[in-house]
């Protein structure tokens, strides 16, 4: 499968973070850059563009995964994303005991963080 999905996006992890889902497993995609979010539904390799709750992934319009699909990353948030994300088509709700968010690791042990 091309890889056309990078485009310049900024993973917030490389490889993207491993989540259950009610139907399986998921690989969940957020860009630091463009804020914008897929999910690939394994083993299929689909990818789709997707809005974030807490506990669930909401299916974004074809129109709207095709075109963040292909699209270079833009850099910043586009304006035009907020009306991309009302255009939810399906929820992909994810495992119990999961959460739809990336968990901000705060590591309270070993390296402390660096004070400005
Ligand atoms: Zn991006």
């Amino acid at each position: 499968m091309p890889e056309s999905i990078l485009n310049g996006h900024q993973w917030l992890e490389p490889k993207g973070r491993q989540i259950a889902i009610e139907s399986g497993q998921a690989l969940q995609l957020h860009c630091v850059r463009c804020g914008r979010d897929f999910i690939t539904i394994l083993p299929s390799g689909i990818r789709y563009a997707v809005y974030v709750s807490i506990v669930s992934f909401f299916r974004l319009d074809d129109d709207v995964t095709a075109r963040w699909l292909t699209e270079a990353c833009p850099g910043k948030r586009p304006l035009g994303d907020d009306k991309d994300r009302v255009r939810q088509v399906a929820e992909i709700r994810v495992a119990q005991g999961q959460s739809a968010t990336f968990k901000v690791t705060s590591r309270s042990r070993g390296g402390s963080p660096k004070r400005a």
